[in-house]
């Protein structure tokens, strides 16, 4: 007997009622650079895909005025009409495409799952990619089935065929550019594996901001074709916005699964203020790029470092021994992701997200004094 009178202490019953693979699982820990020791000095924080850069003032401006007139005794607008609308007009949504909110994109990905996940369906996606898609599969009691890239990181078309063949998927995710490759499929492979789907392809764009193409303009050519989007990536991270656009009978029947108000009403004001003008976002994602460009280029130059262009915020690089970088910049107080022991494709590869020209220069002085000399 517990104190409570209950016969089991909590660990005996979840034991009994939680699922064993959900009980295997450790949580999900989001790596902190706030300090601990050598207090004063900040950390350079790069490891998350976070654009460094803050709101300009006007727009700082903007935002702060809507928010202070959220009504919060009210429930925000569910269907987040404002919302879309101006997602409408600030970012290209095809005329008679649908759109479903989510409190990020991740909200999304895990609805999407869970209303496809009927016994026996299989979630499928290349790998190494997004690791949600699996970890969505896993909490929807659904069968995932990872498709190896090849070595260059290019979708293998026939393994990605020969599987949507033989595993029938309810989903396919493809992450269009792919993280934490980083680069983009090409357009033609895509094409076959929605052509070969039986069921619904998703191309998560989480980094188009950054990218060459996107398949956007041609979502409504494809009945089974879903895109993602979010904001996190263009200086949103911290307000939650994801959504998808699709064929409108989709976002129908996804919407019967999104909690009434998924997206609160501040998400909902802040995002109408801060898309009543896009030419921040633009303008923050060009010095996005030109940073990557420069920091590649920088990074190119060391002895036992090989660069893989990305199209995305981030840089992938490839050293002698990962985690000795990677511990050797935590020791000078930046923070990336060590990506080695996450996939056999990605044996001592570091993914290093774009900073601000300072937090850049000093990753770089850093990789420089512990790259080995030639
Ligand atoms: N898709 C991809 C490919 C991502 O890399 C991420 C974030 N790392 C997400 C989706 C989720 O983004 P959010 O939930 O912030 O919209």
């Amino acid at each position: 007997m517990t104190d409570s009178g209950h016969a089991f202490p909590a660990e005996e019953i979840i034991a009994r009622v939680v699922r064993p693979e959900i009980r295997g699982l450790s949580a999900y820990v989001v790596a902190k650079a706030d300090g601990g020791g050598n207090a004063g000095q900040p950390w350079t924080k790069i490891d998350a895909m976070e654009n460094p850069y803050p709101l300009p003032e006007a727009v700082q401006a903007r935002m702060s005025a809507a928010l202070s007139r959220v009504a919060i005794n009210s429930y925000p607008d569910g269907s987040g009409e404002g919302v879309k609308r101006s997602l409408r007009s600030a970012l290209g949504i095809p005329q008679g495409a649908g759109i479903l909110l989510g409190n990020g994109s991740d909200e999304l990905i895990q609805l999407i799952v869970s209303a496809l996940a009927k016994p026996g369906a299989v979630v499928l996606a290349p790998e190494p990619s997004f690791v949600m898609y699996r970890m969505d599969a896993l909490y929807a009691a659904t069968r995932f089935v990872g498709v190896p890239l090849s070595p260059d990181f290019s979708l293998d078309r026939d393994a990605m065929l020969a599987a949507i063949e033989r595993e029938s998927p309810a989903v396919v995710f493809i992450a269009y550019p792919n993280n934490p490759t980083g680069n983009l499929f090409s357009e033609r492979d895509i094409e076959a594996v929605v052509a070969a789907s039986p069921g619904l392809v998703v191309i998560d764009e989480a980094y188009s901001a950054f990218a060459d193409a996107s398949f956007l303009d041609r979502v409504l050519e494809f009945p089974n074709l879903l895109l993602l989007r979010t904001l996190s990536k263009v200086g949103m991270a911290g307000v939650r916005l994801g959504y998808a656009v699709a064929n409108p009978a989709w976002v129908t029947q996804l919407n019967k699964l999104r909690q009434p108000y998924n997206v609160n009403a501040f998400t909902q004001a802040a995002v109408e203020a801060l898309l009543s003008d896009t030419r921040w976002i633009a303008e923050q994602a060009a010095a996005i790029r030109a940073e990557r460009a420069r920091v590649e280029s920088a990074l190119a130059g060391l002895p036992d470092v090989r660069v893989h262009a990305t199209q995305t915020n981030f840089v992938l690089a490839r050293v002698n021994d990962a985690t000795r970088i990677f511990d050797g910049l935590k020791a000078r107080r930046i923070l990336i992701k060590n990506l080695h022991g996450w996939h056999p494709l990605l044996e001592n590869f570091l993914r290093i997200t774009v900073g601000t020209p300072a937090e850049n220069d000093r990753l770089i002085a850093a990789l420089t004094e512990l790259a080995p000399s030639p």
